[in-house]
């Protein structure tokens, strides 16, 4: 019997490996369903910003066909006010950041700024007036100074200097071996993730864009990194429409309007005080946040 036993439990487990890799082949196939090219009509005009309104009007999306993430998501940046989209992990909030700057085109509904279509404008007419600060910003293997110019190559040195101070890099330029000429990247300097930001920060200041997208980082930042982050944002993003993708609500108490994402829609809107006072998921969230921290200490 026993001789019988082994090899069909071999057998049974080469059929589980076998269905295990047919579900990632499956999965795998869906994602790839999803044409990843965008594609803009021919003679494509050039975006025109008046103010920077931005509509998301009833958007439908989802990597696969099979998993819609955002349904029938409306939303409005208005012109010069910071908006903040919050909602537990995985909600779908950088994804509508994602679909902002075109990585990838909408399943129903449209995204318009200043009552232009993004998929009627050219791509590179779009994405020149949104700058993005990303939560994992890439670093090139060069020197500080080159990876803060790249936001807008053939700025003067002295708008350089601006965006440094703007961006509160100053410090840490400093505290360098060879400050701004320091080179980072693999066998060069080991940036922190907060450090990372306020370059990407800087960047932006140098791109000009009137539209701005900061996709806060997930992973906790100490109260120092974060203060220094959020004050450099707070200067970058006066005057601009502003979209913040936020992970934790201390950083989002001072925004014009909180949009609170769940399932895909937006299911509370308005301002911090405003939020806590309607007792619903948003100050649910606050709570919850509030007493994670509270253990943290
Ligand atoms: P978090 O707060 O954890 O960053 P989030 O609200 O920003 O989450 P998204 O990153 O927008 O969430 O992701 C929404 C959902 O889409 C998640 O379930 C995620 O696993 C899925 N997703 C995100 N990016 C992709 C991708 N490139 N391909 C397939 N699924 C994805």
């Amino acid at each position: 019997m026993i001789q019988l036993f082994m090899p069909l439990n071999f057998l049974g487990f080469v059929y589980r490996e076998i269905r295990r890799a047919l579900t990632d082949l499956e999965s795998m196939l869906a994602l790839l369903k999803r044409p990843v090219k965008i594609i803009t009509p021919p003679g494509a005009k050039e975006l025109q910003l008046t103010g920077g309104k931005v509509v998301f009007d009833a958007v439908q999306f989802g990597y696969r066909s099979d998993r819609p993430i955002l349904k029938d998501l409306s939303l409005t940046l208005e012109p010069g006010k910071k908006l903040a989209v919050v909602g537990a992990s995985g909600a779908g909030k950088s994804t509508i950041a994602r679909l902002l700057y075109r990585f990838y085109d909408l399943d129903g509904g449209g995204i318009t700024i200043d009552g232009q279509n993004i998929a009627q404008v050219s791509l590179d007419s779009l994405r020149r007036q949104i700058g993005v600060v990303p939560q994992d910003t890439v670093l090139f293997n060069a020197s500080v100074r080159d990876n803060i110019a790249y936001g807008r190559p053939g700025a003067s040195e002295d708008e350089i200097e601006r965006a440094i101070d703007l961006a509160h890099l100053r410090g840490f330029i400093d505290a360098l071996p060879d400050g701004d000429q320091t080179r980072v990247g693999e066998r060069g300097l080991k940036v922190s993730g907060g450090e990372k930001q306020r370059i990407a920060i800087a960047r932006v200041i140098l791109k000009r864009s009137p539209i701005l997208i900061f996709d806060e980082a997930t992973s906790a930042l100490d109260s120092q990194a974060e203060s220094a982050i959020l004050q450099a944002l707070k200067e970058v993003a006066r005057g601009h429409t502003t979209l913040v993708i936020a992970h934790r609500l201390s950083t989002v108490v001072d925004a014009d309007c909180i949009a609170v994402l769940s399932e895909g829609q937006v299911v509370e809107s308005g301002n911090h005080t405003e939020l806590l006072a309607a007792r619903g998921h948003y100050a649910r969230l606050w709570a919850l946040q509030q007493s994670s921290q509270q253990r943290q200490l």
